[in-house]
């Protein structure tokens, strides 16, 4: 999962996006409003963590202009101020969620998996598709009640088509989930992370489609 954070104090910024790329996220930080626009405007990413006190515009702008024009991406609004009239528009501006500072990492990172299933309309914390479970939050994945051993980086992209069954996802979509703006992309890494997940879950299971991407089909068995 790709996560945006939108944070102006180094220290904090800092901590979070260590904490959230240890829980397997891909995280890209920037530190003002504009900033912010910019790369919500620019780039895919799958939930976005606000700050609401930032330099150029604010948060509450940045979560407006972003819902009036139509994005659905969850949001976690962070604010240091404890004053509930911030909480409530942030909620009203169209957050799924807050945290007040000083906060947990565990927290912030058990919120983020809340709204984002939320959003899924899922209610099991874990993913399920044709016998196999994946935990986001135990970073472990299953088929058949069996533990199967996987890299972070498999699991990012296993995650990703889990989180999107039916829908092909193009390798720069997946390349997008795994890494942030500022990391290199080896050309076939993509290919090489679903081979081998192929070798470990089955032939079958992760179909390409030509000219697309990758996808989970709806009924696992069609052909
Ligand atoms: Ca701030």
């Amino acid at each position: 999962m790709r996560v945006l954070l939108v944070e102006d104090d180094a220290l904090l910024g800092d901590g979070v996006q260590a904490g959230l790329q240890q829980s397997g996220y891909t995280v890209d930080w920037v530190r003002d409003g504009i900033a912010a626009n910019l790369a919500l405007n620019q780039e895919t990413f799958d939930l976005l963590v606000l700050d609401l006190g930032l330099p150029k515009r604010d948060g509450l702008s940045v979560l407006r202009t972003l819902r009036a024009r139509g994005s659905e991406i969850p949001v976690l609004v962070l604010t240091a101020r404890d004053a509930v009239q911030d909480r409530v528009a942030g909620l009203d501006a169209g957050a799924d969620d807050y945290l007040l500072k000083p906060f947990d990492l565990d927290e912030l990172g058990a919120r983020l998996r809340a709204i984002s299933r939320r959003r899924a309309g899922r209610a099991n914390p874990k993913l399920v598709y044709a016998g196999i479970e994946l935990d986001p939050a135990g970073r472990c994945l299953t088929q058949d009640g069996v533990a199967v051993s996987v890299t972070a980086r498999e699991l990012v992209i296993f995650e990703a088509l889990m989180n999107n069954v039916g829908r092909a996802l193009s390798k720069e979509r997946l390349e997008q989930a795994l890494y942030g703006w500022d990391e290199g992309v080896e050309s076939n890494a993509i290919e090489v992370h679903i081979h081998r997940l192929r070798k470990k879950l089955g032939r079958d299971l992760i179909r390409n489609v030509r000219g697309i991407g990758y996808l989970l089909p709806k009924s696992p068995n069609q052909q």
